[in-house]
Formats: C-alpha cells, sequence, structure tokens
C-alpha cells in the first residue's frame, strides 16, 4: 500500500510563469530593444495597462522575426497562442459565430508577447457584452506636413465640443503620428447608436471648419487637413490600446497624456517601451489619475 496520501486540493492550480523564448531576439532593429525587452516591458506596465486591454476583445499585431520583417494583424487563433489568450465567441455579419481572443491578466498578455506580438488592439466593448459599446474614439490623423500644435489643438477643439454636451473626454498620445481623444461611455446603447453619433460628431465639425477637419477617408480630400477617423467606433473596428508598444521605429508606446500635459508635447511618440518604470509611476500619479473612466451615457442628439 502506499505510504504517500494522493494530493486532494481545492485551490487552484499556481499558474506556470510564461516562459520567454529568444529574449535576445532583436524586435527593433533602429533602436537595438529585444523580445526580452519587449516582455520585460509588458511585465512592468501590465498593472496600468489592464484595466484598459483586459475583457476586451482584442486584435494583435505580431511581428515574429522583428518589426522589420513581416509583420501581421491577427483577431482570430486556434488555441496556439497559449491558455490565457482566451476566446469569446461573437456573431458575425453572416449569422454564424466567430471566437475572438481576449486577456484578462498579464499571462494572456506575456503569451502574446511570447508568440511576437508587439501591439495590442482593442475593441470599444467588454466580452461580457460585445454588443453594448463602452468607448468612443476620435483618431485624430493628421495629413503628411501637418505640425503637432494642429493636432493638439484639434485635439483640444474636440475636448471642447465634446464637453459642451456633457461628455468627459481623455487625450491619447497613439505612439505614431497622432492623438486619440477617447470617450468612456457607460454601456446602454448599440452599435449602431454609438457609430451614428461618432459619424454625425465628425461631420459637424469637418462642416465647421473645413480647412482644417475633414470627416471622409477619401485620402485627395485630405490635403493640409486632419481626418478624424471616427470609423474606429463601427462594430468589429478596434483602436490601439493604451501603453501597447508600437511595431514602429524606436518601440514607441501608446501613451495616456492628462490635458494640460499634451500642450507641452511636441509629438506622439515621447516613450518608448526603455521607459517602463517612467511609465508606471506616471499612471500611478495624480494627473493621470482617473484617465480614461467616466460613468457617463451617451448623450441623445
Ligand atoms: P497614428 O497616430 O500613427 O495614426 P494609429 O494607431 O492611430 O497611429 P491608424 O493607422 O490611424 O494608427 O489606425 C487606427 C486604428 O485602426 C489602429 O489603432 C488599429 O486598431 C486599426 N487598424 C489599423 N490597421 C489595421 C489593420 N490592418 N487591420 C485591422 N485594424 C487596423
Ligand atoms: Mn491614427
Ligand atoms: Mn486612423
Amino acid at each position: 500500500a502506499s505510504e504517500v496520501a494522493p494530493e486532494t486540493s481545492d485551490d487552484p492550480p499556481i499558474p506556470e510563469p510564461v516562459a520567454i523564448t529568444s529574449r535576445d531576439r532583436v524586435v527593433f532593429p533602429e533602436s537595438g530593444q529585444t523580445k526580452g525587452a519587449l516582455a520585460d516591458y509588458y511585465a512592468t506596465i501590465a498593472p496600468v495597462m489592464l484595466p484598459f486591454a483586459a475583457r476586451r476583445p482584442i486584435s494583435i499585431v505580431r511581428c515574429p522575426q522583428g518589426r522589420g520583417k513581416k509583420c501581421f494583424f491577427q483577431k482570430h487563433d486556434s488555441g496556439a497562442l497559449g491558455d490565457a489568450v482566451r476566446h469569446v465567441p461573437i456573431r458575425e455579419k453572416d449569422g454564424g459565430t466567430e471566437d475572438y481572443l481576449y486577456i484578462e491578466d498579464m499571462r494572456g498578455l506575456l503569451q502574446c508577447v511570447q508568440m511576437g506580438t508587439i501591439e495590442f488592439h482593442g475593441w470599444g466593448a467588454r466580452t461580457d457584452d460585445v454588443e453594448a459599446p463602452d468607448r468612443m474614439v476620435f483618431d485624430l490623423d493628421p495629413d503628411e506636413g501637418l505640425d503637432f500644435t494642429d493636432v493638439k489643438r484639434a485635439a483640444n477643439d474636440i475636448r471642447a465640443r465634446l464637453a459642451d454636451i456633457g461628455l468627459v473626454s481623455f487625450a491619447m498620445l497613439s505612439g505614431g503620428k497622432g492623438v486619440h481623444v477617447v470617450v468612456p461611455l457607460t454601456p446602454g446603447h448599440g452599435w449602431d447608436a454609438h457609430k451614428d453619433f461618432a459619424r454625425r460628431f465628425a461631420e459637424a465639425l469637418s462642416i465647421a471648419e473645413p480647412d482644417r477637419f475633414v470627416a471622409t477617408m477619401s485620402k485627395a480630400k485630405r490635403k493640409g487637413k486632419i481626418f478624424i477617423d471616427w470609423l474606429r467606433n463601427q462594430r468589429g473596428s478596434t483602436a490601439v490600446l493604451p501603453y501597447s508598444a508600437r511595431a514602429r521605429a524606436g518601440a514607441p508606446v501608446a501613451v495616456p497624456i492628462a490635458w494640460g500635459e499634451l500642450e507641452r508635447q511636441d509629438n506622439a511618440h515621447p516613450f518608448s517601451i526603455d521607459d517602463a518604470k517612467r511609465l508606471l509611476d506616471r499612471a500611478q500619479s495624480k494627473s493621470l489619475a482617473g484617465w480614461g473612466f467616466a460613468d457617463q451615457a451617451l448623450p441623445d442628439v
């Protein structure tokens, strides 16, 4: 007879830490950061990133051989990314359903990074009700040659117009060229109302100031203007998530910024994955307290 009592425990198993292989692989050739450095960035920033990234359908940008090589956008997988990269079934237009990706913890973040992920993009809705959007994003895309001063002024104008109709908004530097104006919303309306509101808001701005703003995709009409990309607000669209790294030269990151601090910025990519500790401190500072959160319903206008 065995002398060792069988293990009986109701405790959940302690999850394995995520093993990151090829830590020395250079992911950002221009500035030299490796896959290990990227994983360390996400491990550090996870506590302040997860409130925005967890339990939302995500798309990831994977560049398994580094950002200079082939990268791809991915919104489905067959389970190969890891056990902490979870699936949520979402109804498709054709009536079927597809499993979309989401994460809920640091393990999920790091399993994606282990599989070559650089960027995390999220839906404007949570997995508990993907038909009830909780976030609107106005993605300001300046035409080439426009000054960042113009982008900042545009973001502030949008903030003021939103405030006029009772909505609090927040600014995020995309890590690329533009600013995203983020409007947290209490779920309670559907995607049609969400998209319609975003479209009408952007159109009103382009009609009021046609020399500065354009609300249509058409490249030809964008010359010297800022495209207010309201199309981020359709069902199924994504926007880059706060604190996501970007697959761009220098390993920049998308970062929340207080309105008062936006004034002092010279471009949309002042931080990189090298700044993890600074970003963490900053995220927990007074100026960013409450960034991205507000209990406000979409107005009935
Ligand atoms: P920038 O400030 O440089 O414009 P950005 O993140 O706003 O940076 P955009 O090109 O304006 O970049 O894209 C806006 C959003 O559209 C992205 O954050 C992403 O979520 C989504 N997007 C872009 N390209 C794709 C793609 N190929 N497939 C799916 N979604 C995409
Ligand atoms: Mn953009
Ligand atoms: Mn855009």
